[in-house]
């Protein structure tokens, strides 16, 4: 079965956003507290595909030696996970372009593993401050990294802003993967 990874720093609002999306409470809490996913945690969708939710990275208080463990454990997951068609890296709209999320991307990217952007807390901004910001993002992908943007979405998990964006082009590149994959 074919799964999409949400990965992002903590306290990025990742246990919201599956939340919103899963709308299964019990099954993603909300943390409260940054660093506390710790495991991959796989949501079954339905019959074609599963949510993945992978640790947070970057949190402060973490060893160096457990940022180390991490690193790997993510490596060896996005490098060898046959049936990830897709992941969502996370956001948070309000702040500015942090290298270690654009060094993420460029990771991705360097290693061929298809990935789009979901900026989160939309709710915090204003429009104008939203389009603003995700230029901005934009920006500096397009000058570091790629040539094309990558896809992206702007959420809102307490404003149940952007699930159905999010949801239907899962289903639509999952379609897709399937289709591919037919014979
Ligand atoms: P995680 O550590 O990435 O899983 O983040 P959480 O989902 O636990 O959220 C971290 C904090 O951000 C919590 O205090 C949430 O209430 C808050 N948060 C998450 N999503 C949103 C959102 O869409 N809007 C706002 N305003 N706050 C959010």
């Amino acid at each position: 079965i074919p799964e999409y990874a949400f990965i992002g720093r903590s306290n990025v609002g990742k246990s919201s956003l599956i939340n919103m999306l899963t709308e299964r409470k019990s099954l993603a809490k909300t943390s409260g507290r940054p660093g506390k996913t710790q495991l991959i945690n796989h949501f079954k969708i339905n019959e074609n595909w599963f949510l993945v939710d992978l640790p947070g990275y970057g949190y402060a208080k973490v060893s160096k030696k457990e940022k180390r463990t991490f690193q790997k454990y993510i490596t060896n997951y996005f490098l060898q996970r046959q049936q990830l068609v897709c992941s969502f890296v996370l956001i948070d709209i309000r702040h500015k372009p942090q290298p270690i999320d654009l060094e993420f991307m460029q990771w991705m990217g360097e290693n061929g593993i298809p990935f789009a952007i979901v900026f989160t807390k939309a709710d915090k901004l204003k429009p104008q401050a939203i389009q603003r910001q995700v230029s901005t993002y934009l920006q500096y992908l397009l000058e570091d990294i790629w040539e094309e943007a990558p896809q992206y979405f702007i959420t809102s998990s307490s404003k149940k802003m952007g699930r159905d964006e999010l949801l239907s082009y899962i289903e639509a590149i999952n379609l897709e993967f399937f289709e591919v994959n037919k014979n």
